[in-house]
């Protein structure tokens, strides 16, 4: 197994990753809320696909992405397996911060996208995209990356992160990985562990229901047959692939995203035409 460094505190973080910038590497980071999974290692294979010297996995649920009723609690952790997949996987710098110093007594600002946060996600998690984007903000002056991987299973977060790095100036490319599934076709997530073997079931409808959409296709139709599997529809919406604006046909250039509830479990998955 390679060795990885393991950072705690955010100063150290930059501090390291600031040297090993000025010493020439190039730096990879990839931001997850831990529980790593398929999805997750998928980011790391394709930051050292791109040339990366230095690849920094952060893994912080961060409470300020997660509204007063959703699953922050519960969220998985599991930073010891999370540790080790980085490092069979090739990563060379682990940061796990902790809510307290990565936000110190009284932090009292936030960065807010206005414009592609607004429907979507955005619109049924109030202040998620904020939360999204002041900490991808702090790991970005954190960790000085050249380019940051993210995966299009958020496709509306990698949208906003895009946008937030063009509006800012930040000095870095964004990398947006394709969905990994598993097997059966359910895109991974680290949500999937709470389902039960039935659950997990029902939810392939939604990766099939995907899968099944043609050019002209209705979308109340797969709406339907979502929750004639059993499934809670929060939303299935046609966009624009860049601008999000809803669109009525499914064509190319467009995204449909859904989202659901698998009893409990909270599921989004989408499509690029
Ligand atoms: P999370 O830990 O769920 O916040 O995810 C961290 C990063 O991993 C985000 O950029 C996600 O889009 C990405 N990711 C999560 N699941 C998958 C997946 N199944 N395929 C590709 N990327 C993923």
């Amino acid at each position: 197994m390679n060795s990885v460094k393991v950072f705690k505190d955010p100063a150290k973080l930059q501090k390291w990753c600031r040297e090993r910038k000025l010493a020439g590497a190039k730096i990879a980071l990839v931001p997850t809320m831990g529980a790593l999974h398929d999805g997750h290692m998928s980011l790391i294979r394709a930051a050292k696909k791109r040339g990366a010297d230095e690849i920094v996995v952060s893994v912080f649920v961060n409470p300020v992405q997660f509204g007063p009723n959703e699953d922050y609690e519960k969220y998985p952790r599991d930073e010891k397996s999370d540790l080790a997949k980085c490092a069979a996987e090739g990563a060379t710098a682990v940061f796990f911060p902790t809510p307290a110093n990565m936000y110190l007594d009284r932090h009292s600002v936030y960065v807010n996208e206005e414009d592609l946060s607004k429907g979507l996600c955005g619109a049924r998690r109030p202040g998620h995209f904020r939360g999204v984007c002041t900490v991808v903000a702090k790991l970005f002056n954190l960790a000085h990356p050249d380019f940051a991987v993210f995966g299009q299973k958020d496709y509306q977060q990698a949208q906003v992160i895009r946008r937030m790095v063009r509006d800012l100036n930040f000095d870095l490319k964004v990398v947006v990985a394709p969905i990994v599934r598993e097997a059966d076709g359910l895109a991974r997530s680290s949500r999937n562990a709470y389902l039960s073997p039935e659950e997990h079931g029902k939810a392939l409808a939604i990766s099939r229901g995907l899968k099944a959409l043609k050019p002209g296709a209705r979308l109340s139709s797969l709406a339907r047959s979502l929750e004639k599997a059993g499934l809670k529809v929060d939303y299935v919406e046609c966009v624009d692939a860049e601008t999000l604006e809803p669109r009525r046909k499914i064509e190319k250039g467009v995204c449909v995203l859904v989202a659901v509830y698998c009893g409990k479990t909270r599921l989004i998955d989408n499509r690029v035409f």
